[in-house]
């Protein structure tokens, strides 16, 4: 259900519906709109009736419910776009946000090295994972604490913004300390042991969509960390399994607007997993702003041949510079910067 505060409600007024609210046992989480708050009220179906009665207060213009499973994700609580600050980097504005990095971070030299290229071409957050939810457990997992160490360095060194993903519900915290944006990635979406952690912290999530998800499960597992209190998720568009073979998972670029309609979350896309081949990056990144996302998560590497993941993926700098030169006349054509 969702509470429509009347305009010019006091701070009192809010705070007296808050408690109804809390008393009737369920969760209110305040949206502060341009011309009007409201507030989404979650939580057991029961007290439904209950809240309706609120309608009755002076301070209270209506109480709607909310028709779609996701509640806080949904367009009918918030019709406004959320802006998800990082710092100084607003993600779902007019800006396009280009996040670029390796697949895995591997040493200082790589991670160095690959900061300052992609920082170069325009990209203001570096992407790198510390800890690898590999498909085959002999497959490099990861240099942990010490490869988070090593993208701080990098952020020292360029000033870009941090993007690494968290696997575990118990290194949430630990992954926060360095982090600027948390990755939950295709094989977690919907691990919600670990949703609920991440929306307990303090920092952007970056929430990939899973590779055998609808669009409606993925919406209601971003209501795992919302429900929490953590409002700052990134949606993910990544690919998706499908029969086709040629390519490594199919990109869904239908979710882009579909998402765009249904949520207020930003979206992102990342044309690397989801095409799992280099040569296509540059077309679907092009594919992926026309249809509406607010920025790009791309595999960058100084040296793909010797990538210890996804380097088949991952673009040569060169190619990611040709890349942000290519991406830009579209931005601008869908009424973006870059
Ligand atoms: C990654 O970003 O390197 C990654 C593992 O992505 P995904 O979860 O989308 O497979
Ligand atoms: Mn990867």
């Amino acid at each position: 259900m969702v509470i429509v505060m009347k305009s010019g409600h006091t701070q009192e007024d809010l705070e007296a519906v808050i408690a109804r609210v809390e008393k009737l046992g369920l969760r209110p989480h305040v949206i502060r709109g341009e011309f009007r708050s409201v507030i989404g009220c979650v939580g057991d179906e029961r007290g439904k009736t209950a809240l309706q009665a609120l309608e009755s207060l002076d301070a209270v213009e209506s109480v709607l419910p909310i028709l779609q499973p996701f509640k806080l994700a949904s367009r009918e609580v918030k019709g406004t776009k959320t802006v998800v600050q990082v710092g100084d980097l607003a993600i779902g504005g007019e800006r396009i946000v280009v996040m670029a990095g390796p697949c895995s971070v591997e040493s200082e030299e790589q991670i160095l090295a690959t900061a300052a290229v992609v920082r170069e071409a325009g990209a203001t957050v570096l992407r790198g994972g510390a800890f690898k939810p590999r498909t085959s457990p002999y497959a490099f997992q990861g240099l942990e604490e010490e490869g988070l160490k090593l993208l701080a360095r990098a952020r020292e060194a360029t000033g870009l913004k941090i993007v690494t993903e968290v696997v575990k519900p118990e290194d949430v915290d630990l992954v926060a300390d360095y982090a600027d944006i948390l990755q939950v990635g295709a094989r977690n979406n919907q691990n919600f042991a670990l949703l609920k952690r991440c929306g307990e912290v303090k920092k952007p999530i970056l929430f990939k969509r899973g590779m055998a998800t609808t669009i409606k499960e993925y919406l209601q597992a971003a209501e795992y960390i919302l429900a929490e209190g953590n409002y700052d998720v990134i949606l993910c568009e990544r690919g998706i399994r499908t029969f086709e073979t040629a390519t490594r998972f199919t990109l869904d670029l239908n979710a882009v607007p579909v998402l765009n309609d249904l949520t207020h979350l930003p979206v992102i896309v990342d044309p690397a997993h989801g095409t799992g081949h280099w040569k296509y990056v540059t077309a679907m990144s092009k594919a992926a702003i026309a249809a509406g996302a607010d920025g790009l998560i791309l595999e960058v590497h100084p040296k793909p041949e010797e990538a210890l993941s996804d380097g088949v993926q991952s673009l040569k700098p060169k190619v990611f510079a040709e890349l942000m030169k290519a991406i830009k006349p579209v931005a601008m054509a869908v009424g973006r910067t870059l």
